[in-house]
């Protein structure tokens, strides 16, 4: 039998083809694996997923951890995985941003406890088919799919621990949950309603959306042509912007070439001027 030359594509994959179609291709076509893979943001966020993922595994066997329980596993994750080539030359030291992650998961503990809203799964793999043959796919990974016995609702919770909220304008536009959503319909119905639900975890604020049957046909549609047209691209040019401080490839980045590597203001600094 014929094999199918099936194309799995990431919300992530098609985010960084729109940023910057030269990041693209250092990470999907040339696979180029950079020198320092993280950034401390991304270890800090990839640590506290990780607790979070914990806790609701405990809490899905019918054990809540305590509070101290739930820092001594974070600590030890960030042990483990830390690298301290992952810090920038931008002033602040590895304590900062491991109090941030634990202050993140103090207030979300004590908001949440006794994390009674129906888990069903954490860090679950969804694909979705974009088109009638199978060959265009979406891979993802819910943060937490729980099912709210109230509303009758399944509800896709995500983590963020960015310093900026985004506008509910963009949380209506927002492309990965709503594939998501689509993932989940197809898994229990779509007449199923899905709740999409953001925890901004540094400002302790969590964020909602729906999404109608005719938003996710018009989606799917739009995300099968993006993917559509990045298989037909050719030219990846730089595309440089304030988003290049967060890009691994900035040292073997052309654009870069003849300029300074390290930002000329704290990243902090314009962030904390929002509050
Ligand atoms: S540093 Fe900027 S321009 Fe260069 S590859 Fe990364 S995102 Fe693109």
């Amino acid at each position: 039998m014929e094999q199918k030359d099936v194309k799995v594509y990431s919300h992530s994959r098609l985010s960084s083809f729109e940023q910057c179609r030269l990041k693209y291709k250092f990470q999907y076509i040339d696979k180029i694996i950079p020198e320092i893979e993280k950034t401390v943001e991304a270890h800090l966020g990839s640590i506290v997923h990780k607790t979070l993922e914990w806790l609701y595994s405990e809490v899905k066997e019918k054990r809540i951890p305590s509070m101290d329980e739930m820092i001594v596993y974070y600590s030890k994750s960030w042990i483990e995985e830390y690298s301290p080539e992952l810090i920038e030359n931008n002033g602040r030291d590895e304590k900062h941003y491991f109090n941030k992650g634990v202050q993140y998961l103090l207030d979300y503990y004590n908001r949440y406890r006794p994390f009674d809203d129906n888990t069903l799964e954490v860090e679950k793999e969804i694909f979705i088919d974009l088109d009638e043959k199978g060959e265009f796919k979406i891979r993802g990974f819910i943060d937490r799919l729980a099912y709210n016995l109230k509303t009758g609702e399944y509800e896709i919770h995500d983590y963020k621990t960015s310093n900026t909220m985004p506008k509910q304008e963009k949380i209506e536009s927002d492309r990965q949950l709503a594939l998501y959503s689509i993932a989940v319909k197809e898994m229990f119905g779509k007449d199923k309603g899905v709740r999409l639900i953001w925890h901004y975890l540094f400002f302790n604020k969590r964020i909602e959306s729906k999404r109608t049957e005719e938003q996710l046909d018009r989606l799917k549609k739009e995300t099968l042509e993006l993917i559509r047209a990045i298989e037909r691209t050719t030219e990846f040019p730089p595309n440089k912007s304030h988003l290049c401080n967060w890009c691994a490839y900035k040292p073997i980045c052309p654009a870069w070439k003849n300029e300074d590597l390290i930002p000329k203001k704290p990243r902090w600094e314009k962030q904390e001027k929002l509050f």
